[in-house]
């Protein structure tokens, strides 16, 4: 059978990289700016789409360009709730059964609302869409698979902000070094809070991610903070492999112990490893994908977000999505940012199976993948009878498009 749109929107699906504040409806955005003043540079959904969230960027800062806008407005606990509750709901709407949804709480921290209150607000947008599917459309149908989700907590490697520069101008020495220490210094801090409001406040998080500028800024100047975070059973992702090349991969895996990588699009470029002691460097990336592969670290590819912000890849077939799957690697497909890259879940997986020729078969592996290396908040004997229930479900549709 061929797979068309209507077959991908069927069945259910997962989303395991998803930013929350690269996800907001525009017209949320453009009522929520209103509402508190905030300057866009368009008040209509199509100009924005014209001079911010384009189809194509220019580069990664044109790409990142919008986020001013969204991390603007979401510095409320109820314009948190509303854009994570419309978040949930439009992924329910396509037939995406599982989101673990991430964001960094320090972008959005400030004196009148800590990081705890940040994490609430979230859960409870995200709770709330939950409990409606799953107590109301789902009840009058009653074979629907539930909609469950997690949250990330995303932790920075480096900030904009003006006070590590003041911290420089204080110490005025080993500037870039004072820097890292602050950077690694909040990732822990992060860590901790996580832990508290997993713990205490009963928020599912289920798992860690470091973002932001990968070079000058290695992962592992954050590698305590994964320590923690892996001391206490939080689990670990960590984007690597977006802008730079084999060796983040390989640190993220060694030294923060990820269990999935955020994109690893140049995992398979010998040519990006700069370390001199890396003498066979084809050597390297082979045993690196071998080793991923066994591991069964998934990778968690954004087909149109890559393209977005790497110019050098300028036909998706390019796009090493292929090789990881003649290599076998687990992989699930993922936004990113379902505003920013201007995509859904449906779309990136029609863009692979029409772009890789993928069949049925493997799309079911791909789609199994997401559920059983999702970060699932349930325990292990529940969340493989999750993952029956979403195969039974494929197999049942997989039928009636035959
Ligand atoms: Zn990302």
């Amino acid at each position: 059978m061929k797979i068309n749109r209507e077959f991908i929107e069927k069945i259910p699906k997962t989303d395991l990289h998803l930013h929350l504040d690269g996800s907001i409806r525009l017209s949320t955005l453009i009522e929520l700016a209103q509402e508190i003043n905030i300057h866009l540079p368009a008040y209509t959904e199509k100009e924005l789409k014209q001079k911010v969230f384009k189809d194509r960027y220019d580069s990664l800062e044109d790409y990142l360009e919008g986020f001013k806008y969204t991390s603007a407005v979401l510095q409320g606990e109820s314009s948190l709730e509303r854009v994570a509750y419309e978040l949930a709901v439009d992924n329910i709407k396509e037939g995406v059964r599982y989101i673990e949804v991430r964001f960094a709480p320090q972008l959005h921290q400030h004196n009148d609302m800590g990081i705890i209150n940040v994490m609430e607000a979230v859960n409870r947008g995200l709770s709330r869409a939950q409990q409606e599917f799953n107590s109301g459309e789902m009840k009058q149908t009653g074979k629907e698979v539930p909609f469950h989700y997690g949250i990330i907590v995303t932790a920075m490697r480096m900030f904009d902000y003006g006070y590590s520069e003041y911290f420089d101008s204080l110490l005025n020495v080993h500037r870039h070094s004072v820097r890292k220490w602050i950077y690694s210094l909040a990732s822990q801090e992060l860590v901790k809070a996580s832990i508290e409001a997993r713990d205490r406040y009963k928020i599912p998080i289920v798992g860690f991610d470091l973002a932001g500028k990968e070079k000058g800024y290695p992962a592992v100047d954050h590698k305590y903070a994964y320590a923690l975070a892996h001391k206490n059973f939080l689990k670990k992702t960590v984007h690597a492999g977006e802008a730079f090349g084999p060796e983040s991969i390989f640190q993220a895996i060694t030294e923060l112990n990820a269990d999935r990588i955020g994109h690893g699009v140049h995992l398979f470029n010998a040519d990006m490893i700069r370390d001199e002691e890396i003498e066979d460097k084809q050597a390297y990336v082979e045993n690196l994908a071998q080793y991923i592969g066994d591991r069964r670290i998934t990778l968690e590819v954004c087909l149109t977000s890559n393209l977005q912000t790497n110019p050098d890849i300028t036909d998706l077939k390019q796009h090493s999505f292929c090789k990881m799957r003649k290599y076998g690697l687990s992989v699930t497909l993922c936004t990113d940012n379902r505003t920013v890259s201007n995509t859904t879940v449906t779309d990136e997986i029609l863009k692979a199976v029409e772009t890789f020729d993928i069949k049925v078969k493997q799309l079911k592996d791909i789609i199994a993948y997401g559920f059983k290396r999702s970060f699932f908040p349930g325990t292990y004997m529940e969340k493989r009878k999750y993952v029956r229930q979403v195969l039974n479900a494929f197999e049942k549709i997989e039928k009636q498009f035959k």
